[in-house]
């Protein structure tokens, strides 16, 4: 099949061996929207519409939105329905995320949308797949050899998992195209070891755009790894990455 970009909300089909062309209707399957405050990263304090993604490359043991990934639930929304439903927020910053939002062409003509609509987009990935979308802030959390889900569990995740978790290109394209900031993942000590690894493999990355944050969705988990991984950034000129949204609300979908 061949997908030609015809106007921001349909492309066309075109199939060749069959011999059809028909217009179909943009749409990507979303798991939520909904307005709170950023509590991770730069942006941390800023009121944004969150926008779930829900489908994922992916299968981190730990994934905190197993319903945008191991379960994806949601249904496909058309590109120009949800850009309305975004803009009635009235809110400037806009964070796409998931699951895995760049698995989806449709973010080409959504994040466009947004743009005209001047919004602040920020796309939360993991840094594996490409696409040339509008975009402010690349957020990208590269997934280090400890997410792999369990081989004893489902050994086919696991290894299409650790096969497809590191894609050195699309980060050099993604730091190269977008202003951009990595959140690493940190569930034990070693983890840091991996992280100091990948930030070897690509030096142009600079440090002071690498955060550090605690695994965990329950506060006391996180606040005993802040204990050790707070002082581990700050004796190595990197950001220690706390998730305030877990402090505010809690563990909760819509927060
Ligand atoms: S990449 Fe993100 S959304 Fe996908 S499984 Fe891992 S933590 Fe979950």
């Amino acid at each position: 099949m061949i997908r030609v970009w015809d106007r921001l909300d349909y492309v066309f089909q075109i199939t060749p061996s069959l011999g059809q062309t028909r217009l179909r209707r943009l749409s990507m399957r979303i798991a939520e929207v909904y307005e709170s405050i950023q509590g991770e990263g730069f942006l941390t304090g800023t009121k944004s519409v969150f926008v779930r993604a829900s489908g994922c490359n992916l299968r981190c043991w730990y994934c905190d939105t197993p319903y945008a990934s191991w379960h994806p639930e949601g249904e496909d929304r058309p590109v120009d329905e949800l850009a309305a439903q975004i803009e009635a927020f009235g809110c400037r910053h806009v964070v796409v995320t998931g699951g895995e939002p760049m698995l989806f062409a449709e973010m080409l003509p959504l994040c466009q949308r947004l743009r005209d609509l001047d919004k602040h987009i920020t796309i939360e990935t993991a840094g594996t797949l490409d696409l040339p979308v509008q975009c402010d802030l690349m957020s990208i959390s590269p997934k280090t050899s400890s997410s792999r889900p369990s081989p004893e569990k489902n050994a086919r995740w696991a290894e299409r998992h650790e096969r497809t978790r590191h894609v050195p290109e699309v980060i050099r394209q993604l730091i190269d195209r977008y202003e951009y900031q990595f959140k690493f993942v940190i569930d034990r000590r070693e983890d840091c070891v991996d992280m100091e690894l990948y930030l070897q493999e690509f030096p142009e990355i600079d440090r002071g755009r690498v955060m550090l944050m605690p695994q965990g969705t329950e506060v006391d988990l996180l606040a005993a790894k802040a204990v050790w991984l707070e002082p581990y950034c700050e004796a190595h000129g990197l950001r220690f990455c706390p998730r305030r949204q877990i402090e505010w609300f809690g563990s909760r979908r819509g927060t």
